[in-house]
């Protein structure tokens, strides 16, 4: 087994029982280490190539707006693609409608009626669709007034408008989401991670999720919502079933849907590594926004704490279960990560090996924190106070003891 670097003899690191690799000149880091409960495509030479091509692409993206401009792209090749083939798909959706209407009243009552039942089920399953805001517990401003006044500075140091719903739940995990018709602007904040991080990070987190609502992103934008849902849809639809007969017409049957099926994922995980690129662009770009609002440091510092969310859940769900939550849940994050700070820069290279995927939508944790750092540093524009954080906590008390009993429950 080797123990040294091959090319520059620095002694070889490893985080999490990976693979090792040379902390110094990262030889070895591009490794592939196929995740067997989570297969990507599920051929092996297929989940190595596309992680190659992953590894690639993140580090030269990386490289790019490392030290080239960070502005927001308006028209990319991907988004025409996308947006060419959700068009496209409306079209035949409303055709398969027409198709259906027609055959079901012409000359009526004819056999013609099946089929038209049938197409019309088909228009049905694949129409466009705008999901809602999910099982969020939605705030409202005279209920946590400091929470939204807090989201008003956020969002005027970093140009965005504000949302037009706030929500909260249980995750470790927050989002910036569009919903609906009318595409209504939604930030969920999940209340275990606003509890864990400080005052200035709780800033960072918002000027990231605002900073969506800044920048484009490919899932948004309704049109590109369908294309990525419908044929998600078509894909569900045309798995193939189980158990069969054996007989020569199931077997023809068999293989038709198989073939259909494998064609119409193919499809669908190409728009959505397609759309993906796009979107770990606009992650980078509600990063830049984060620190506007916060200040390099306590940006840098919320990326961070990504890098270690699996300790994190341990610890607050621990604290969960011992009917602990608010400041308990800080003061173990803090413990965390004062124990993880040594392997940060280990950490934070691994992330880029196990989180290189074509099918990502963020770029690796770790490299969020560098681009960060490469940048120049800028001073924050919003300060939270530790009381008017802690006025905060009050005002989401009971949506804390939600998540408490919730993450008490589920672990
Ligand atoms: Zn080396
Ligand atoms: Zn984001």
């Amino acid at each position: 087994m080797i123990t040294s670097c091959p090319r520059c003899a620095t002694a070889l690191s490893t985080a999490r029982g990976a693979e090792p690799w040379c902390p110094r000149c990262e030889w070895g880091l591009a490794a592939f280490e196929p995740d067997r409960r989570h297969p990507e495509i599920g051929w092996r030479w297929a989940d190595r190539a596309t992680h190659r091509i992953a590894w690639r692409l993140n580090e030269s993206q990386f490289r790019a707006l490392a030290h080239g401009p960070l502005a927001p792209r308006t028209f990319t090749m991907a988004r025409a693609a996308i947006m060419a083939l959700a068009v496209v798909m409306l079209l035949c959706v409303a055709a398969a409608a027409a198709a259906g209407i027609w055959l079901i009243t012409y000359d009526f009552p004819r056999l013609t009626i099946l089929p038209g039942v049938a197409l019309l089920g088909l228009a049905v399953a694949l129409r466009p669709r705008f999901p809602g805001p999910g099982e969020a517990q939605v705030l409202s401003p005279e209920e946590a007034p400091e929470l939204f006044a807090l989201i008003e500075r956020v969002a005027a140091a970093t140009g965005a408008p504000v949302p037009h719903i706030v929500g909260v739940d249980s995750s470790i995990n927050a989002y910036a989401t569009a919903v609906g018709i009318r595409r209504r602007r939604v930030l969920v904040l999940g209340v275990p991670l606003w509890a864990a991080l400080d005052p200035q990070e709780r800033v960072a987190l918002l000027g990231h999720e605002l900073g969506h609502f800044v920048n484009g992103d490919v899932r948004r934008l309704p049109l590109q919502t369908m294309a990525l849902t419908t044929l998600g849809e078509l894909a569900s639809l045309t798995r193939p079933y189980l158990p069969r007969g054996s007989g020569l017409y199931d077997l023809i049957v068999g293989a038709a849907q198989w073939v259909l099926f494998r064609v119409v994922r193919a499809l669908h995980l190409l728009v959505v590594s397609l759309s993906q690129r796009d979107s770990q662009r606009a992650e980078y770009l509600a990063d830049a926004l984060a620190a506007r609002a916060a200040g390099t440091p306590a940006a840098v510092r919320m990326m961070d704490m990504f890098l270690v969310t699996d300790a994190l859940e341990t610890v607050i769900c621990r604290e969960a279960r011992a009917r602990r939550a608010g400041a308990a849940w800080r003061e173990a994050a803090d413990t965390v990560r004062r124990n993880l700070a040594g392997s940060l820069p280990l950490l934070r290279q691994l992330s880029r090996r196990e989180e290189a995927s074509l099918f990502a939508s963020h770029p690796p944790t770790g490299l969020r924190a560098a681009m960060l750092q490469c940048r120049p540093h800028l001073p924050a524009e919003v300060t939270l106070t530790e009381s008017q954080s802690a006025r905060i906590d009050e005002e989401i008390a009971g949506p804390m003891e939600q998540a408490r009993r919730d993450l008490a429950a589920a672990h």
